[in-house]
């Protein structure tokens, strides 16, 4: 059987779901996890629970916070006496900066951002989105070990019935060796929600949103619904958002269980970020408008009129 290990991302006490589903989909393997850093006693449970045997929680001299070539060097040494066949993580903002370096400095090759994945004995086969979702590529790895693999949050799911593992804790000490580009400060950015390429629900909008002022709407929604809120590009660009809020081809790939999207057309490029959402909603006043083709509910109508009766009709049903 394959020896794997599953890097581990923490979110204050809790593990980021990602790193859940991917010990959920490995269910059956004996699975080590790897932290860089503590885990709190919840975070641990949690591993456990889903089906992580031994977790290794590494610490040493300039790992108390993230950089990409401290981490690098850190579990380059760890994973150097491992002998993993494999190594996961999640196609997070960490797992893009760290694994494809991970990788390169093993000389070994990887598969990014599969939404699927089996494992047949000791042989991984992945599927991954290529041309903007248009098709779907088989990964498979070949040449020297580990091989490495990110998956893309939320595309694989929490399992319904998890299979426990044994969850036992393993203090180990690596270092960070040389860091050339310090991280200085961490500046935390306005919004405490979910990522939005961990966002379970996403409510998003357009051009149509007209200023800045007017996404209250969708963060009041959001707020009730749990969601995280997007914009699509011609939203950016008309300064009414954030870049880290765009979602498509230059912006963020999501995937997550319900994406609403308000008064967005649905041009190609904003499609190729979102597609893969389990269920979308579209509020546009143009019955014609593309994104109705993609969209498993439509409502035609203004979203400054829509979007608040949403909200009320959410707060009655979920309290
Ligand atoms: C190389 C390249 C990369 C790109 N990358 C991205 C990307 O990452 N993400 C992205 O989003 N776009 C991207 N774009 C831009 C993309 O082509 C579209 O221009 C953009 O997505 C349009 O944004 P929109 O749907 O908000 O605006 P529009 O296309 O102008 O659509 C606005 C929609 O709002 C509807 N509407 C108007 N008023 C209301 C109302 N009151 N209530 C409800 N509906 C209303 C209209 O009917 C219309 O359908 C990219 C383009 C290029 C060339």
């Amino acid at each position: 059987m394959a020896k794997i290990a599953v890097f581990t991302e923490t979110q204050g006490d809790n593990v980021k779901s990602v790193t859940l589903e991917i010990l959920g989909k490995l269910a059956g393997q004996t699975v080590d996890v790897i932290s860089v850093g503590d885990i709190s006693e919840a975070g641990l449970g949690d591993l456990a629970k889903y089906g992580a045997g031994n977790i290794h929680v590494i610490k040493g001299e300039g790992l108390d916070q993230y950089s990409p070539e401290g981490y690098s060097n850190a579990l380059k040494e760890f994973l150097s006496s491992g002998g993993y066949d494999y190594v996961f993580a999640g196609s997070t903002s960490l797992g893009k900066d760290l694994f494809p370096r991970l990788s390169s400095m093993f000389g070994a090759g990887m598969a990014s951002e599969v939404t699927n994945f089996v494992m047949d004995g000791d042989n991984f086969s992945g599927t991954r989105p290529l041309f903007a979702g248009k098709c779907l590529a088989k990964v498979e790895v070949t040449g020297p070990k580990p091989h490495f693999v990110t998956v893309r949050p939320n595309s694989l799911g929490l399992p319904e019935s998890p299979t426990a593992g044994a969850g036992t804790k393993n203090d180990a000490s690596s270092s960070a060796g040389e860091i050339r580009a310090a991280i200085k400060e961490i500046i935390k950015g306005a919004s405490e929600k979910l990522d939005l390429t961990e966002a379970n629900i996403i409510v998003s909008g357009g051009r149509a949103m007209k200023e800045e002022a007017n996404f209250k709407i969708l963060d009041e929604m959001a707020d009730v619904i749990g969601a995280t809120v997007g914009a699509s590009r011609a939203a950016v660009d008309s300064g009414y958002a954030p870049h880290a809020m765009q979602v498509g081809q230059t912006g963020k790939t999501v995937s997550p269980s319900l994406y609403i999207a308000c008064g967005i057309s649905g041009a190609i490029q904003h499609l190729a970020g979102m597609r893969t959402s389990k269920v979308i909603v579209a509020i546009n006043t143009d019955p014609d408008a593309p994104i109705f083709t993609k969209a498993d509910y439509g409502i035609v109508g203004d979203l400054f009129q829509v979007v608040p009766i949403m909200t009320e009709e959410f707060k009655k049903l979920l309290g």
